[in-house]
């Protein structure tokens, strides 16, 4: 449970957690005992933290697919140089069998 004071009368009450969360996500209305709406502004700062914090953590997304891309690019090249070597080794076998 979260306290709040009444923005209007100052009465004390409390939310549950998770409406308090709702709450300052969305900034909904939300009453008092006595009736008066109350409303969670989002100050500049920590609506400014909210969005840093989601950009850091879109970066942290990209930048983990994009190491995973960079090592599945690498094993295909790998593989690709060894599928040349194995291409090469029967050509030559099969020139060196018919006397070329
Ligand atoms: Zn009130």
């Amino acid at each position: 449970m979260k306290k709040i004071i009444c923005a209007t009368c100052q009465v004390e009450f409390e939310i549950p957690d998770s409406l308090y969360e709702r709450r300052q996500g969305d900034g909904d209305t939300f009453y008092c005992p006595n009736g008066h709406p109350n409303i969670f502004k989002e100050s500049l700062v920590t609506k400014l933290s909210r969005e840093l914090a989601q950009i850091k953590e879109n970066l942290a997304s990209y930048t983990s697919s994009f190491e995973y891309q960079k090592k599945r690019v690498g094993e295909l090249l790998r593989s690709n140089t060894a599928l040349r070597a194995v291409i090469t080794r029967l050509k030559n076998q099969r020139e060196k069998k018919h006397g070329r």
